[in-house]
């Protein structure tokens, strides 16, 4: 009897342990594509995607008119003089993504990559971003990726709070145009910004939140995980195990098939 319960949580840790290696290290998803993006660097026109891969999705705002939405909202944020990173900055990054997308991934903050390009997520931080879309079974062009802060701080200082007060709106406002159906927050600012509190982010990953996005509207799901960065910091099995269940959490959440590991 001890060695079958054995056995059988055998079984469990080796097959969690794969998962887990595979969600870190890119493998073949069953039914994934190219996690390719949405949008080629520099061409900002492109950067809110109207189609993508069909996926179940709530009743709302037809994607067209979301995704002029996010294009005005894009066009303000690149003009935005509001505080002094408007003045010190290469390029805004305001956000990029698949209009109707059912996940949003919310970051910090653009670094030196994104500040250079325009776009979220791009450097190191993105590429295993990137990843753990891909692991997923989804595409780049499938989310939308945003951040709090739309322009780069100096030298990846942390965001201000009132650089944060200034900024908030717009991603709020994003927030309202895309409606998505899972707010992912990366990271501490992210997730105390979102959910304007000061837990620490290891009180409050891991688990389900609600996002409030306005009066009448039904909140949304908000699951807080360590930021990408912070994994590249920290690169332990626990760390990356802690996102991949998170990330599970998401998909079950959705409704999505959980990957396993490819066999092709
Ligand atoms: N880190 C963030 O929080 N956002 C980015 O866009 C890139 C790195």
């Amino acid at each position: 009897m001890i060695a079958m319960t054995r056995e059988v949580d055998l079984n469990r840790v080796a097959r969690q342990h794969l998962e887990m290696e595979g969600f870190f290290t890119g493998f073949a998803v069953k039914g994934s594509r190219d996690a390719t993006s949405c949008v080629s660097a520099g061409k900002e026109s492109c950067a809110y995607v109207e189609q993508s891969a069909p996926q179940p999705r709530q009743a709302g705002l037809d994607p067209a008119e979301a995704a002029r939405n996010l294009e005005m909202l894009a066009g303000e944020v690149r003009q935005c003089r509001l505080c002094t990173l408007g003045s010190s900055r290469t390029h805004a990054v305001p956000g990029e993504g698949y209009a109707r997308a059912r996940i949003m991934f919310v970051g910090e903050a653009p670094g030196a990559d994104e500040d250079a390009q325009g776009r979220p997520f791009v450097g190191r931080a993105g590429q295993l971003l990137d990843k753990i879309i891909a692991a997923c079974g989804l595409k780049r062009e499938e989310v939308f990726i945003g951040n709090i802060l739309k322009c780069r701080p100096p030298d990846n200082r942390e965001p201000r709070p009132d650089e944060i007060i200034n900024c908030l709106p717009y991603l709020q406002r994003q927030i309202e145009a895309l409606n998505p159906e899972v707010i992912v927050a990366l990271g501490a600012h992210s997730t105390k910004t979102l959910l304007n509190t000061v837990k620490p982010i290891g009180q409050l990953r891991g688990q389900f939140h609600e996002y409030y996005s306005g009066i009448g509207r039904p909140p949304i799901k908000l699951m807080a995980t360590f930021h990408p960065a912070y994994l590249l910091r920290n690169y332990s099995e626990e760390n990356r195990r802690y996102v991949w269940e998170d990330m599970k959490k998401v998909l079950t959440e959705l409704n999505l098939p959980i990957p396993e590991r490819g066999k092709s």
